[in-house]
């Protein structure tokens, strides 16, 4: 079987061409960092190998996208000192060892104070974090709900928090309800707002496709600048 590689950039997007003994074109988008990859058939020129690139944008983007989603921040050790980030700004954890009911409360809009009881190991301070999180995304969620409810005419059955490794929310259409992700606790209030109404946009139109995000530009023109935002990384 005879090899070629090359590389190909198209729009802003390099892709690494391998031309060899098949019958068909294959595309695949590599994590962890998005790298794409087009094998294809050696009688393929490459002009037509430029054109089916271009005609995959769209799904190589999103692609891509997810990928990065899914780069997370680093495991926290839930220590004195360690940086942790609430509504979109970074905190100082301060662990308060004290027999009593544990709390979680900012300070100084410098400091958290974990209180938690002696001893509380790692996955004890987390869980009182996530709890605290949690409490935290649920008051802020109905308001949103109800803003775009009467925006878009669309009516959210019913919805909820949970943890999820690659999306930040989702949509059941059938059911009207929505999902969004706890970690968006951890986020700028304009990040939240976008996710709501990402979710719920999908009330009016299921696919990603021009009538969704027309809807989009309409009600949030800046929603593609909050997408990116929210899948960078912040250490
Ligand atoms: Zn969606």
């Amino acid at each position: 079987m005879s090899t070629k590689q090359y590389d190909m950039t198209v729009s802003d997007i390099q892709v690494d061409v391998i031309k060899k003994d098949i019958k068909n074109i294959h595309l695949a988008v590599y994590p962890p960092t998005g790298r794409v990859r087009l094998s294809a058939p050696d009688s393929v020129s490459k002009e037509s190998l430029r054109l089916f690139v271009v005609n995959k944008l769209g799904w190589i983007r999103k692609h891509i996208r997810n990928m990065k989603s899914q780069v997370r921040e680093p495991d926290r050790e839930y220590v004195q000192g360690e940086s942790h980030w609430v509504d979109g700004n970074r905190y100082l954890l301060n662990i308060i060892e004290e027999d009593s009911k544990p709390s979680v409360h900012i300070r100084n809009k410098q400091y958290l104070d974990l209180k938690v009881r002696p001893g509380a190991d790692k996955s004890k301070r987390e869980a009182i974090l996530k709890e605290w999180y949690r409490d935290r995304l649920k008051e802020k969620i109905p308001p949103l709900i109800e803003k775009w409810e009467k925006q878009l005419g669309v009516e959210v059955n019913d919805w909820g928090v949970r943890q999820m490794k690659t999306k930040w929310g989702s949509c059941i259409v059938d059911d009207q309800r929505i999902w969004l992700n706890l970690e968006l606790a951890k986020k700028s209030p304009d990040l939240l707002d976008y996710v709501v109404l990402h979710e719920m946009a999908h009330l009016i139109e299921r696919k990603h496709n021009d009538r969704y995000k027309a809807v989009l530009d309409k009600h949030m023109p800046s929603w593609r600048s909050r997408r990116e935002s929210l899948n960078e990384v912040v250490y």
